[in-house]
């Protein structure tokens, strides 16, 4: 039987515009400048075993799930926020940090306002098969 999982309240402390990405598909964008290193938010959505999460992204190809500690991961298509939107670049402007039973996302850089948000995924589910559309100089071409 499947124990019961809480997932925690997210919070977005950098609200930010959901529009057409650079990158790929929807982005987001800096609604005021952020400076380096603050916290941006948290990636919304439920936590799931990991076995779960590795079974969605076998039957669904494309599934936005982090693994965190415990054999568990976060699932950021249920209960999502649009931290979700944040694109991934080998070049990026965010660092993610993987927090126990949460996902923060924060400034690497001072953001101008307007700016596209993109953080680097580094490993992802995909291993390394998916081109990789940054336009960064330093792109890996593969995520
Ligand atoms: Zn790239």
């Amino acid at each position: 039987m499947a124990k019961h999982i809480v997932t925690p309240e997210y919070k977005i402390y950098y609200p930010v515009k959901v529009a057409k990405s650079k990158i790929a598909g929807k982005g987001a964008y800096a609604l005021t400048k952020i400076p380096a290193r603050k916290k941006i938010g948290d990636l919304g959505g439920i936590i799931i075993a990991m076995k779960e999460a590795k079974r969605l992204i076998r039957d669904l190809k494309v599934i936005n799930c982090v693994e965190l500690d415990n054999n568990l991961a976060l699932n950021a298509s249920a209960n999502p926020n649009d931290m979700r939107f944040i694109n991934h670049s080998c070049d990026p402007n965010t660092f993610m940090r993987v927090m126990k039973d949460r996902v923060e996302f924060y400034a690497l850089k001072n953001i101008k306002k307007g700016q596209e948000l993109s953080c680097d995924y580094g490993e992802t589910h995909h291993e390394g098969t998916l081109p990789c559309k940054c336009g960064a100089k330093n792109c890996r071409g593969f995520i």
